[in-house]
């Protein structure tokens, strides 16, 4: 599962760019995508709000191969690494990858925010039918709990 933010420029186009490159990837399939939510920063909030969506890929890439694709796709969109937690063109985030577990900082598994972020939550439990292999998780239950004083609305201007 697969994360994508934005909040500068057009946000969704810039989400449905991430989605036709992932499709694009070697040995790759875009198994299925969440709907498309917007949400008001988190860490700093001197920046526009966020859309948000997370997909689900079947690959036969290796986690850090497609953590390799994902930087290359984000950079062919003109993100540019500023501020930590800044302002991006696009942002794409390997959440889970079946059940590998990792600290390396290059890459970390399951993501280590994921469980804190509505952001990421409510649009994964979108998608999280197609789970195969992963923990046993409530993404759903975690969803709302976090939702409640984070602010993730339907982003209704777009396809899901
Ligand atoms: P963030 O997504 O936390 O806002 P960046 O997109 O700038 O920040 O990523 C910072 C670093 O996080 C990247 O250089 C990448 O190597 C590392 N990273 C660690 N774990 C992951 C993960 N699960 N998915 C994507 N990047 C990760
Ligand atoms: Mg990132």
């Amino acid at each position: 599962f697969v994360s994508l933010g934005s909040n500068l420029g057009d946000r969704a186009g810039y989400l449905r760019d991430a989605r036709e490159a992932l499709s694009a990837l070697p040995a790759t399939t875009v198994v299925a995508a969440s709907r498309v939510y917007e949400t008001a920063p988190q860490e700093r909030d001197d920046q526009d709000a966020f859309l948000n969506q997370v997909v689900c890929l079947e690959t036969g890439l290796q986690p850090l191969d497609l953590l390799a694709e994902c930087q290359r796709i984000e950079s062919e969109h003109g993100r540019v690494r500023t501020l930590r937690f800044g302002p991006r063109t696009l942002d794409i985030d390997i959440l889970l990858f079946q059940d590998a577990e990792s600290d390396d900082p290059e890459l970390t598994l399951p993501h280590p925010r994921m469980v804190k972020r509505a952001f990421v939550l409510v649009p994964l439990a979108d998608v999280w039918e197609h789970a195969r292999g992963m923990p046993d998780m409530d993404v759903a239950g975690l969803g709302r709990a976090t939702a409640r004083d984070q602010r993730v609305r339907l982003y209704e201007a777009t396809e899901g």
